[in-house]
């Protein structure tokens, strides 16, 4: 699915050239729940914010599904976000005054589905993320982890091959982010989910990789003994 090889990715700001990470090599697939982790500045949402084609890159090339993408326009990594990739974020990045049902809707209404077409499907998703009860209830009336639910059933919804989080747990509570993550991990059967976190301890058994990274590289890529 992704492919990226010896990929770098510098700042430039104000004639000073600061580096994002350097000499990435790294191949995703389908299926995979990857965790990517490290201190804070070792590269982690850089790293990410590049896979998710947010960021361009200075050096090397990524490859979607084999093309080359060092090439691509802002038009072309436009194209391949609406594609390939779904956000969630720490922060939630929701519409506090609409509902669940409404906040997830949205996303299909901003990709040209009309109202009566996305009332199932809406439906379907918010209960896999265990929300059934709180559809018509305003997100700004619900818990951290209850929001950061209602996240990954937009993710969802969107029916990218790739979701992407940067630390999706990080303004929650132990149990609460416990749930985020299992629902992670059982959405990420038939999608790519990369997920970036400081702590590792929390996700260590859900991976099916973890990566780490230090000063911008990575250091070390392994399979958790512990995965289930
Ligand atoms: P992490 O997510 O692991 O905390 P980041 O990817 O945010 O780390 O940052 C990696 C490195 O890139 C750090 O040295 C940071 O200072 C630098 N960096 C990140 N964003 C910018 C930016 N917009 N301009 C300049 N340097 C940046
Ligand atoms: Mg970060």
């Amino acid at each position: 699915m992704l492919k990226l090889e010896n990929v770098s990715k510098f700042y430039y700001n104000k004639g000073i050239i600061a580096s994002g990470f350097t000499k990435v090599n790294l191949e995703l697939k389908i299926g995979e729940f990857v965790v990517i982790t490290g201190e804070s500045g070792s590269g982690k949402s850089t790293l990410l914010n590049v896979i998710s084609g947010l960021d361009s890159y200075e050096e090397g090339e990524m490859y979607v599904n084999g093309e080359e993408t060092s090439h691509y326009s802002e038009k072309d990594f436009e194209d391949y976000r609406r594609k390939y990739i779904a956000n969630i974020f720490q922060s939630f990045n929701l519409i506090n005054s609409y509902t669940v049902y409404q906040n997830v809707e949205l996303v299909l209404l901003l990709n040209g589905y009309k109202k009566h077409e996305v009332k199932k499907k809406i439906y379907d998703i918010i209960e896999q993320v265990g929300l059934t009860k709180f559809r018509n209830t305003k997100v700004s009336k619900l818990s951290g982890g209850q929001k950061q639910r209602v996240a990954i059933a937009r993710a969802m919804v969107k029916d990218t091959p790739i979701i992407v989080a940067d630390e999706p747990t990080g303004n929650l509570d132990t149990e609460s982010a416990k749930e985020v993550i299992e629902i992670l991990k059982r959405v990420a059967k038939d999608k790519l989910v990369v997920v970036v976190t400081h702590n590792i301890e929390q996700v260590e058994q859900y991976a099916t990789r973890i990566i780490k990274m230090h000063d911008g590289r990575i250091i070390r890529k392994y399979r958790s003994k512990k995965n289930k």
